[in-house]
């Protein structure tokens, strides 16, 4: 994106403490909005991460606040950072998550300085700004305020700031393998969803509670290779250009599927299952090559899947799911699946209704 404003998402977590800082002289939204800028500066553009920038600038404030912290991790660029506030123990931990990479930031792209932490007309812009700096200032924040304020808590609050969320989540990998004790908790707030305002004044409560589920493949295409003066038939570059097409126009069909939402609480809807052509590879100019490359993402919803290839004799479907292929028919139990709820066509679809709320089309 192109420009970025310090969200209502931040503004999401420090409304849980809003009504004490105002007794404050400095309020949670004060110093989120200050650690903000700084945590822009800190480049974590991943990659290649350097995300211990981040991890020892949110163990400084946490040392000078006198909040117990440590920087964890395997490699001593990409630490990974842990701090507690302690409760009574009453109830188990609140989590709290925000990483601290970046995704790249094309210069050409940004009306300023993306990694200045520029305030400008009321907004802070920057890398990061909007995903996910600006949650973790508000979380450091909540924090520092809490500690500042000696509110007493039921439960502790553990705030985890990981490293490579972007690429290959090495920094949450490593803490759930390495040190799951210093981050167990009762249930974590994590980056995304938005408080929005409306006209009424009633704000919308946005609630996501999972991701798409990146499912990376490599298509390969073979053919000869020969001068580019001479096009052959077989030119690789082009069956998988052709490949890629057809797969996206595929995938095209889950969004625009018309869904009854109220009978189905999960479903491939507008944000449904999408393809993403990534990483294509093969012209060598001005020689044609005898193989081309494509890495495509496929963001596959938690709940689809499978897809179902056609439909069989007396209303059932035969389904393509990651366990295996399976004839199934409403009525039937599917390992994986669930209850086969219904088959039927929809709007030029086959669909496959489960228990676990899953739609498979074609
Ligand atoms: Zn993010």
């Amino acid at each position: 994106m192109k420009t970025h404003r310090f969200t209502v998402q931040a503004a999401a977590v420090l409304a849980m403490v809003a009504v004490a800082a105002a007794q404050t002289s400095e309020s949670a939204a004060d110093l989120a909005a200050r650690y903000l800028p700084d945590l822009i500066r800190l480049d974590s553009t991943n990659p290649p991460g350097n995300e211990t920038r981040v991890a020892r600038y949110l163990k400084q404030v946490a040392d000078r606040e006198g909040i117990a912290a440590e920087l964890l991790g395997n490699d001593p660029q990409r630490l990974n950072f842990v701090a507690r506030l302690r409760g009574s123990g009453k109830a188990r931990p609140l989590l709290l998550i925000a990483h601290s990479d970046v995704v790249p930031a094309d210069r050409s792209q940004w009306s300023v300085d993306p990694l200045a932490g520029i305030l400008k007309d009321g907004y802070i812009y920057g890398r990061g700004a909007e995903d996910d700096k600006n949650l973790l200032a508000a979380e450091l924040a909540v924090m520092v305020d809490l500690h500042r304020r000696k509110v007493p808590l039921d439960r502790d609050i553990i705030l985890l700031s990981e490293s490579d969320e972007e690429a290959g989540s090495l920094g949450a990998t490593w803490v759930v393998a390495n040190a799951w004790g210093k981050i167990d908790a009762e249930f974590a707030l994590n980056e995304y969803s938005y408080i929005l305002p409306t006209k009424s004044g009633v704000p919308v409560f946005q609630i996501q509670t999972a991701e798409k589920v990146p499912t990376r493949f490599k298509m390969t295409a073979r053919g000869t290779a020969g001068h580019g003066s001479l096009p052959r038939d077989d030119n690789p570059v082009l069956h998988l250009a052709r490949a890629i097409a057809k797969l996206s126009e595929a995938v095209e069909k889950l969004h625009t599927l018309p869904v009854p939402l109220p009978a189905l609480p999960t479903v491939a809807g507008p944000s449904g299952t999408t393809i993403a052509a990534t990483d294509v590879t093969g012209s060598v100019s001005p020689q044609t090559p005898s193989k081309a490359e494509a890495k495509p993402e496929v963001g596959r919803l938690p709940t689809v899947e499978g897809w179902v290839l056609r439909d069989v004799a007396y209303g059932g479907a035969l389904i393509q799911s990651r366990r295996g292929l399976y004839e199934v028919y409403a009525g039937d139990m599917v390992p994986g699946l669930g209850h086969i709820d219904a088959v039927r066509r929809q709007d030029g679809h086959w669909v496959v209704v489960t228990s676990r709320g899953l739609i498979v089309t074609r």
